[in-house]
């Protein structure tokens, strides 16, 4: 298929069906500056020379993002043919709102989304929906199910969500989501792979059927690390923040480091037969065509899902 031209879309549970080989997504954020835009244009010829199954774009709190978000996602699906999904959160948005972007999507043949409740605005601690919108995730699920026509994926928490009492109140916090309607789910970031698989065993446990994929971040650098986990609660193995301590302040080091830690959750993760692996590229593409070759024959001698 050459670029521009349209592929047919398919739903997130085609992508997760028995026989296929488990699922490749990445995941980018739109640029908010020029610069950021051209660097992106840059890495996304090579990040889809490496054939994900599909590429998501995050969503921000604000309307320019929003918009951006929405541009990006039907930009990439029309010039490289690539599946793409659109991250939406209930932060601002009625439903009203919510049904113009799904209606925007429709008609640029979007046809997946990735349904969040998003976080509150920066300096605000508690998340307050807007009048007639949605308190959380499932109520967003519901509503976009309710309309019909998209696949939908939603966040899990191997670690826990930070706001969440308790693990187990989360994971019945997720099976909520699942019943309103979500195809499957994406989790947050992790370092060690016990965590994801204690996730998915304590969901089956309670009955969630649905495809768990999980989300791997390569680490780029340790104030990445310690930043981005201590936003989302995910906690960083000892061994790993010792090895990017000592490549400290070595950018090259620390990059292959990050490599080195993702394909080794990757080679387990695939082994032990998660249905597919969810990567926040982070719009750049330098470590994915490191990670990718290396895992690319476990990826495909494995068919069908598993987690
Ligand atoms: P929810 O599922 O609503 O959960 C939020 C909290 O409320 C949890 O503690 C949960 O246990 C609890 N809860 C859930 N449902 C109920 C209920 N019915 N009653 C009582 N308590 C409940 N953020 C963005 O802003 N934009 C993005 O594009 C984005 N993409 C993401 C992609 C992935 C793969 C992941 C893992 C996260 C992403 N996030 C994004 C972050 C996400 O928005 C935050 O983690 C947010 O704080 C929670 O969103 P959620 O959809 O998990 O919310």
């Amino acid at each position: 298929m050459t670029a521009g031209e349209r592929s047919t879309a398919m739903r997130f549970p085609a992508y997760f069906a028995p026989g296929k080989a488990p699922v490749l997504s990445f995941e980018i954020y739109p640029p908010k500056t020029e610069k950021a835009m051209r660097d992106l244009d840059d890495a996304l010829p090579r990040l889809v020379a490496l054939k994900p199954t599909f590429i998501t774009v995050t969503y921000g709190a604000l309307g320019s993002t929003r918009e951006r978000t929405l541009d990006v996602v039907e930009r990439i699906r029309r010039e490289y043919a690539v599946e793409t999904a659109s991250h939406i959160t209930c932060v601002g948005a009625s439903r009203g709102d919510v049904d113009r972007i799904l209606e925007r999507l429709r008609a640029a043949s979007i046809e997946n989304v990735v349904a969040l409740r998003g976080d509150p605005p920066r300096g605000e601690s508690a998340f307050v929906p807007v009048e007639g919108g949605f308190a959380h995730a499932n109520e967003l699920v519901e509503h976009i199910r309710g309309r019909g026509g998209f696949g939908i994926a939603v966040a899990g928490y191997p670690e826990k969500h930070v706001e969440a009492p308790d693990f187990e109140t989360d994971l019945r916090n997720l099976k909520r989501k699942v019943e309103a309607g979500a195809d499957c789910v994406i989790t947050q970031l992790f370092f060690d792979n016990a965590h994801y698989f204690r996730f998915v065993e304590r969901a089956r446990e309670l009955g969630i059927r649905v495809p768990i994929v999980p989300g791997i971040l390569p680490a780029q650098s340790l104030g990445q690390v310690r930043r981005m986990t201590s936003l989302c609660g995910a906690t960083i193995p000892p061994r790993l923040e010792r090895a990017l301590e000592t490549a400290a302040p070595d950018e090259k080091a620390m990059e292959d480091v990050g490599v080195r830690w993702a394909t080794e959750q990757c080679l387990e993760l695939i082994e032990r037969g998660a249905p597919g692996l969810h990567f926040f590229v982070l719009n750049r593409a330098g470590q994915m065509e490191r990670i990718l070759p290396a895992i690319r024959p476990s990826l495909e001698a494995r068919l069908g899902p598993g987690a």
